[in-house]
């Protein structure tokens, strides 16, 4: 039996697993892939930070400067690698954990191979991004068209020349429209359900991320009415382009929604010039159209599904009492749900996931180093 293990070499899990060593406990991480990282290497090509570099690395080792100020998806893997090798971390790579239970002793895993291991304490890091999600849109079967999500996106090259829908205008949608639009695709159309809070990613050289940090703390109303009035004053109205303003404040969705801002790194230029259509909702599919919420049809040859990810957790516990409705663990973060195992890299917040994840290592490596 291992002391300790840790569920995922993404960020969360190799900073837990840095944070434990300086606590004197050795922790094994099991990853799924063949290396750390994996969620990152399988990102769109075009893809960096939204958060500059400075917020984005793990505790003990900052993502070097040379990577500049919007980390490329390469260079954070070359990152996440170096810091495993850092900080001389156990990974066992291509080690899939199929189901977690309660054991005699701590917490018993099942491994893809039919094996079994167990571990005294668990800190599972697999991910907020984990399952990719597309909705059970009514005729969904019957599509003959291409139908892929965000997830399996890599670049424009294969839709060059098609007429490709984007359902879904969160961070992900937006990057993959423009990068259809500037790849060669014949049309892009964006189905926007929610009319997404639009962020310039910096102004002035000002990350959008420290508004997100330094005003974070303000009553929900009045950061509301702050991030709705700096919308106006930094982008475009596209009302005429069929982009509505969001209903709700953006602190408001944050909480109830766990919703992110979109940071503009192109839309609202391709929207302005035309590149990329703005439609309604996706309502429902034939063999060969797309129903949309305005009652017009679209007949596109290939859709690019940016509908989000759910968390993969209830397939992996017993025990649905751990959980939300939305799958995300109820306690997270730090303390442990049950006792010897911890959940981290599910709180969603305006100063950005990696730095999140950095946070919740420091408090988590706490509270198992102190037990023991
Ligand atoms: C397109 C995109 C852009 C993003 N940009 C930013 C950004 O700019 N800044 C930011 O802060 N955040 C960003 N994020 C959020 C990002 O997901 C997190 O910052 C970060 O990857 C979270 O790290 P994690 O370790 O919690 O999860 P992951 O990186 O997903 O790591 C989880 C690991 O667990 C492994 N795993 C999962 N299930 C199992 C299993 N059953 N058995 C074994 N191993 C398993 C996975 O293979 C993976 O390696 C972005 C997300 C996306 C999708």
């Amino acid at each position: 039996m291992a002391d300790v293990m840790v569920l995922g070499a993404g960020a969360a899990g190799l900073a837990v697993a840095a944070r434990l060593k300086t606590h004197g406990v050795h922790s094994v991480v099991l990853e799924r892939g063949p290396g750390v990282a994996t969620s990152w290497r399988g990102r769109y090509d075009r893809l960096r930070l939204h958060t500059i570099r400075q917020l984005s690395g793990l505790p003990g080792f900052p993502i070097p400067r040379q990577y500049g100020r919007w980390v490329r998806r390469d260079d954070l893997v070359r990152y996440l690698e170096s810091y495993a090798e850092r900080f001389a971390l156990d990974v066992r790579t291509g080690t899939t954990v199929e189901r977690v239970k309660p054991g005699a002793d701590g917490w018993s895993l099942q491994l893809g191979d039919g094996s079994e291991e167990s571990a005294r304490t668990l800190i599972v890091a697999t991910g907020y991004l984990h399952t990719p999600v597309v909705p059970p849109w009514p005729g969904k079967e019957s599509w003959t068209g291409a139908l892929t999500h965000s997830a399996s996106y890599r670049n424009a090259e294969p839709f060059r020349g098609q007429n490709v829908l984007v359902v879904g205008v969160g961070n992900s949608g937006a990057e993959i429209a423009t990068d259809l639009a500037e790849g060669g695709a014949a049309s892009v159309s964006l189905a926007i359900r929610t009319p997404p809070h639009i962020v310039r990613r910096e102004t002035a050289g000002w990350p959008a991320q420290m508004n997100g940090l330094l005003l974070g703390g303000l009553p929900e109303k009045a950061f509301n009415t702050m991030a709705a009035t700096m919308a106006r004053l930094e982008v475009p109205d596209l009302r005429p382009y069929g982009i509505a303003r969001p209903a709700e404040g953006l602190k408001t969705r944050l909480r109830t929604q766990r919703y992110v801002p979109l940071q503009d790194v192109g839309i609202v230029r391709d929207v302005l010039a035309g590149r990329v259509r703005p439609v309604a909702a996706v309502e429902s599919f034939t063999a060969t159209s797309v129903q949309l919420a305005d009652g017009t049809t679209l007949q596109p040859d290939a859709i690019v599904a940016a509908t989000g990810y759910g968390t993969g957790l209830r397939d992996l516990f017993d025990d649905p009492a751990l959980f939300d409705e939305t799958g995300v663990p109820l306690i997270h973060g730090g303390p442990p749900a049950r006792p010897g195992l911890h959940f981290m890299g599910y709180d969603v917040t305006l100063g950005g996931m990696l730095r999140q994840a950095a946070i919740e290592a420091r408090r988590v490596a706490k509270a198992v180093g102190t037990t023991r």
